[in-house]
């Protein structure tokens, strides 16, 4: 047998508590046949002398965004501006840019708005108007939860008038006159975006591989796409067939797994045996969670139930405290509808054989989603890719051995940190903030924590991410909710690794490198076991399979390498 790729002079960090380190690692068609002393005497179509380069398993996000990132890295972004004078600025600069093209004919579309970067102030409707016109205008607020539109949109939606009814679960934010401000919340998003969707699968699939290549070089080999085919996060009714055309064309580079959103599921008939209980509702054929390959494959059906921390619309069981952009008497935020309406929908995407992904923020929402899931879980059995909570951003001290027992997966993104942590310090008060995502405690309770990024609402690189969660570190300077949710840098590792397989079904897979287990792996500067900052690790190469999708590797330090390496 000869390999393929044989590492070596490598600090490996396995991840497999059987062997957790190694110098050398052999791959043949894709799998990991083993590591040193069982690759004695075997030789390799290619060597590669890794310098003592650390290889850790390739990293895993369980919970973002691709086609909504990849999509905005084409769109004007708003994201560095500080103060509104500075974003008002950029939106000029680039109508004025468009002006005279074909774009001009259309939407001027905006992404990473963060009211958080503005005072807690939003954009006043009457100066964009001044600067857009007739133009229709869209300012995505980075949390997906809300948007910032002009008048012409909203007269194009026709919702300009003051008596224009709110959507369910959504709302068109007024001032005490009635008039819209140009915030819209939640499912009110709807009616904006529905003017603009679908996307062409062409677009998506650009969108994908610009999305996956910022992946590769962030030495992420796999992720979980958290939210396709409809509802307010889905870009078109077809979306899975731009992925399988991205994986098709080699445009993919990091395996997906996809999430439907529950209102993708129709009722789909069948044998009355096939689900005893509800009527079945998933998608055409019965296709459901676990279809696909190792490469591109469905996940659990992704729902809604509330909003979030950061636009205080998330449900929880007192109310918000700040009072910078708008009273928060009495408000405990709501669901995203009737929490009778969305347990019969859930069950029956659960009796046509999906796991469910609940997106949950407040305890109030994370409360319903484990109600509802443990219920399923008596009715039809366990699922093989785990039922999970999304965010799970608040959660009481009780509700930690209610997930365990329901071996529900929380995916707390420690990405929001950063940007977030200090608002939500306001938005919690003091008294509840040891409830706000956390993390050592869920791994304490037994309750599978998964690394994810929800990029692009927030950051999506891991090793900052790895860092927030081993830091908790905001904006600010202080230390966000608890200090003892503050995790070791191997946990840290493991979130993004075993974790984040063991919560998407996949760790007989990925998430450690061990013999038969797929070769997906990152290449780092130094080790996230023991960096001073693990922020500041460089990501030399990425591998997918064994083969690279990212390299970065300094020319070889021994003989014998440079040919090996001029091949990558
Ligand atoms: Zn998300």
């Amino acid at each position: 047998m000869k390999l393929d790729l044989l590492l070596r002079n490598a600090d490996i960090i396995t991840m497999d508590e059987r062997r957790p380190h190694a110098t050398s690692l052999g791959i043949w068609q894709g799998r990991i046949v083993g590591l040193d002393e069982d690759l004695d005497g075997l030789e390799a179509a290619e060597v590669l002398d890794l310098g003592g380069a650390t290889v850790t398993p390739g990293f895993i996000d369980a919970h973002c965004h691709s086609a909504w990132f990849g999509l905005g890295l084409g769109e004007l972004d708003v994201s560095a501006a500080r103060g509104l004078d500075e974003l008002y600025t950029l939106l000029e600069a680039e109508a004025a840019a468009q002006a005279g093209t074909d774009a001009a004919a259309g939407w001027l579309l905006v992404t990473g708005f963060n009211q958080q970067h503005h005072g807690g102030e939003f954009p006043e409707i009457t100066v964009l108007d001044r600067i857009t016109g007739d133009r229709p205008l869209l300012i995505r607020h980075n949390s997906g939860h809300m948007a910032v539109v002009n008048t012409a949109a909203l007269r194009l939606a026709g919702a300009e008038a003051a008596s224009f009814p709110d959507p369910d679960g959504g709302m068109i934010v007024r001032d005490v006159a009635g008039n819209p401000t140009g915030l819209v919340e939640e499912t009110a998003q709807q009616l904006i975006q529905r003017l603009i969707l679908p996307y062409s699968l062409t677009d998506l699939e650009s969108a994908l591989e610009r999305a996956t290549r910022h992946y590769a070089a962030e030495g992420i080999t796999s992720f979980t796409e958290a939210g396709i085919g409809g509802g307010w996060i889905g870009h078109s009714p077809v979306e899975l067939a731009a992925y399988q055309r991205a994986a098709a064309r080699g445009k993919l580079h990091a395996r997906a797994q996809l999430m439907p959103v529950l209102e993708a599921l129709h009722p789909t008939g069948g044998h009355r045996q096939d689900s005893p209980g509800a009527a079945p509702s998933g998608l055409d054929l019965g296709i459901a969670t676990g279809f696909g390959n190792d490469f591109l494959s469905l996940g659990p059906a992704k729902v809604f139930l509330d909003g979030s921390l950061l636009g205080e619309t998330a449900a929880v069981s007192q109310e918000f405290c700040s009072h910078s952009h708008k009273d928060n008497t009495g408000n405990t935020g709501y669901f995203q509808a009737d929490p009778e309406q969305l347990r019969t929908e859930i069950e029956a995407a659960y009796a046509a054989g999906w796991s469910i992904a609940a997106h949950a923020i407040g305890d109030r929402a994370v409360d319903l989603a484990i109600d509802i899931i443990a219920d399923c879980e008596r009715k039809y059995g366990q699922r093989d890719v785990p039922n999970r909570i999304e965010h799970a951003s608040m959660t009481r001290p009780e509700q930690l051995d209610r997930l365990a027992a329901a071996g529900i997966a929380v995916t707390p993104q420690a990405s929001f940190f950063h940007e977030g942590g200090d608002g939500m310090t306001a938005s919690l008060g003091p008294e509840r903030l040891s409830w706000a995502y956390r993390a050592s405690s869920f791994l304490a309770a037994g309750v599978t924590l998964a690394g994810s990024s929800d990029r692009p609402v927030a950051d999506g690189n891991v090793l900052r991410g790895m860092q927030a969660f081993v830091d908790r570190r905001t904006a600010s300077g202080a230390l966000f909710g608890n200090p003892a949710e503050r995790l070791t840098p191997r946990q840290a590792l493991a979130a993004y690794t075993t974790g984040a397989a063991a919560a998407t079904g996949t760790a007989h897979l990925k998430g450690s490198l061990a013999p038969g287990k797929l070769a997906d792996f990152t290449v780092l500067s130094g080790s996230p076991l023991t960096a001073g900052s693990i922020a500041e690790l460089e990501v030399l190469a990425t591998a997918v399979g064994g083969r690279f999708t990212h390299r970065a590797l300094p020319a070889p330090q021994s003989g014998g390498t440079a040919a090996a390496l001029q091949r990558l």
